[in-house]
């Protein structure tokens, strides 16, 4: 269980992600990655095993534009600490970041290879994305692909999704695994945080939120 930083930001937000996972780190972790939205709307990512000076290294030679991103810091539970397992993991126009573990990622993993879709990586967070996307790609909207793709998971989670084109939107969904918002003037904020966090409303063991810029 490491960390996940979210921003819907008012600045250049891959410096700001940065710093944000360099708070997490005392959480501990294996490799770390970051994903933007562009002004263009385009969706890229960036990732490196090791330190988080790594990710920064790469940042500086390949920089990431835009105010809003996603950021992670992992801790492998499912794959090796490879920059193909690191965070976020993209599918088409969407990118995810998650902690925790989704315990019925095999019989995901299958159905998406028996409809032609092959994972890169060998982590359960990356059927969260092939999912989502897929779900994009039969024509649903991203907040529909989050809502059915959500409805899939079993397991303990905290999840924070992209997507392209839709630079103003992020969302975020939890279950057993802390995540808290931040409200900030015209900027959002998402952050892996045990004590800032809402309890799943009753009823509902999945707590989720599409968080727009104010
Ligand atoms: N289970 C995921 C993985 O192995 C997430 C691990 C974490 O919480 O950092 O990539």
């Amino acid at each position: 269980m490491c960390g996940i930083i979210g921003i819907l930001g008012r600045h250049e937000v891959s410096p700001q992600l940065v710093d944000a996972l360099k708070r997490l780190e005392y959480r501990g972790y294996d490799s770390a990655g970051v994903a933007t939205i562009d002004e263009a709307g385009r969706l890229d990512r960036r990732r490196a095993v090791g330190k988080l000076a790594n990710l920064s290294d790469r940042l500086v030679h390949d920089p990431l534009r835009g105010h809003t991103g996603i950021g992670h810091t992992r801790w492998a539970t499912h794959g090796a600490a490879t920059e193909e397992n690191a965070h976020p993991h993209r599918s088409g126009p969407v990118a995810v970041v998650h902690n925790g573990i989704i315990e019925n990622f095999r019989e995901l993993r299958e159905e998406l290879i028996a409809n032609g879709i092959q994972p890169q990586s060998q982590t359960d967070t990356e059927t969260v994305a092939l999912l989502a996307g897929h779900f994009m790609e039969q024509g649903m909207t991203a907040r529909e692909a989050a809502r059915a793709t959500l409805a899939r998971l079993k397991g303990a989670f905290a999840l924070a999704f992209l997507f392209e084109g839709e630079g103003d939107l992020m969302i975020a969904a939890r279950k057993g695994s802390p995540l808290a918002i931040g409200h900030g003037e015209g900027e959002m904020f998402l952050g892996s945080d045990a004590w800032r966090c809402r309890p799943s409303p009753t009823g509902s063991p999945i707590w989720r939120m599409a968080i727009t810029r104010s």
